[in-house]
């Protein structure tokens, strides 16, 4: 009898699973169940040119909704996932109906982490994680208009340079000592903290909110030693995985969904992949959990193809980007850690590569507006060199030909 793979979640790496299992040769049921009314969609034009305006919803789509017809899968949108009864293999939907799986795979993401302060439920305060949110904050998006950002993280700061160039009055509420915190080093932060101030952008550090004040919506934010006039403020600070679901089910959670390097929990028939694991990475030796598109994409294909009944190992180096004004940064490795920088090319020309080592050892790179050169820097990463920094900052030799492995 053909079987059944439910994928609970309609994202990114759900979206891509089922893609990967039908091209992989699965004719069994595939059935896709998610709580959100699209199907699966690409997130990171949320802060960017969808925000903008710039990008379709449909050019958003992973998909067109053809490809799910024409490749026989079942889409359930607009349906929660409620309740996993491992034993009988069954999920309860929250439209009274149930269905029965072989195997399970969870690719349920995450959500924005929320401020517990007064006046956050106040009209005009936005968290931005999906379509809807974006619909809500593009109808303030008006030039003269005081948007207050909270958060100077990569969503925050992206949201930032649309606000600006739509002609908005931005102040980015950052409460570290810098922005990008979490993610870069200090002299990268450094960077984008000058970039925004030059596009005119208010960004101040080390802020302490203490509420949001207004009649009918936002008027204000309350700073511990300030008070600001906005129009529409977006919260940006972070996420937290979606784990509610697993949890319930009696599966192993701790920051994230537990999975071994085949995205197996310990129920042989349950997956988990996305924003929601907590992973190993033999790469990195440790395990850890990960936001962003390529862990999405390449879980979800390690996951089909062991749903599947393949043996497939999950190892990539980490990467992501950022679009801010024009400039865009790749990011490839984990920089936590390091113990030196090198920099090849110069700030003033706005193309340039950080090269983050540790012991010797190359660990992480930052490049800014250099999509070539970071190509070939994701590929040297993933080599984990001991580089000695004058063959870095060698400018006879390509970067191409440092990572080449006969080089
Ligand atoms: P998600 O995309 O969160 O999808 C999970 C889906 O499951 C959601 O639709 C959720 O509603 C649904 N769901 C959860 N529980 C249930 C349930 N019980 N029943 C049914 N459905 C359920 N990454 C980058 O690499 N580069 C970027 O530039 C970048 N920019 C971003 C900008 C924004 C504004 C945001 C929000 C994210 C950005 N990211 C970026 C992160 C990236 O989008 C995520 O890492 C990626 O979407 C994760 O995919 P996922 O499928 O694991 O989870």
């Amino acid at each position: 009898m053909a079987e059944t793979f439910i994928i609970v979640g309609a994202g990114h790496c759900a979206g891509q699973a089922v893609a990967t299992l039908r091209q992989d040769g699965f004719e069994g049921y595939v059935v896709l169940v998610g709580e959100e009314p699209h199907p699966p969609y690409q997130r990171p034009p949320l802060s960017k040119r969808f925000l903008s305006g710039e990008l379709p919803l449909e050019r958003v789509y992973l998909r067109p909704l053809t490809f799910y017809e024409s490749n026989d899968v079942e889409l359930r949108l607009n349906t929660k996932v409620e309740r996993i009864h491992r034993s009988e293999r069954r999920v309860d939907l929250d439209d009274g109906t149930a269905l029965q799986y072989d195997k399970l795979l969870l690719a349920t993401g995450s959500r924005p982490r929320e401020l517990n302060l007064p006046g956050v439920n106040l009209p005009g305060i936005h968290y931005l994680r999906r379509i809807s949110d974006v619909e809500d904050i593009q109808n303030h998006l008006k030039p003269g208009k005081k948007m207050i950002v909270v958060g100077g993280g990569y969503i925050g700061l992206e949201v930032t340079a649309v606000g600006i160039q739509a002609g908005l009055e931005v102040t980015v509420l950052e409460m570290q000592d810098r922005i990008l915190n979490r993610v870069t080093s200090p002299t990268m932060s450094d960077y984008f903290a000058k970039v925004h101030r030059e596009h005119g952008v208010d960004i101040r550090c080390n802020v302490h909110i203490e509420g949001f004040e207004g009649s009918d919506r936002i008027e204000r934010v309350v700073c511990s030693d300030d008070k600001l006039d906005a129009d529409l403020v977006v919260i940006g600070i972070g996420i937290v995985p979606n784990v509610g679901l697993a949890e319930a089910a009696g599966l192993e959670c701790n920051n994230g969904i537990l999975v071994d390097e085949y995205c197996r929990t310990a129920d042989a028939n349950v997956f988990a992949a996305g924003d929601c694991t907590n992973h190993p990475n033999s790469l990195l030796d440790r395990r850890l959990r990960l936001e962003s598109v390529h862990n999405a994409m390449e879980q979800g294909k390690t996951a089909a193809a062991n749903l599947g009944g393949q043996r497939r190992v999950y190892a990539e180096m980490p990467w992501f980007w950022s679009d801010q004004y024009d400039y865009k940064l790749q990011m490839a490795g984990l920089s936590e850690g390091f113990d030196q920088l090198v920099q090849r090319g110069n700030m003033e020309d706005q193309s340039f590569v950080f090269f983050y080592l540790k012991d010797g050892v190359l660990i992480a790179v930052d490049a800014v507006n250099s999509p070539r050169d970071f190509m070939a820097c994701r590929n040297l990463v993933s080599q984990k060199p001991r580089i000695a920094p004058e063959r870095l900052l060698d400018t006879s030799v390509t970067l191409q030909e440092i990572a080449s492995p006969q080089s």
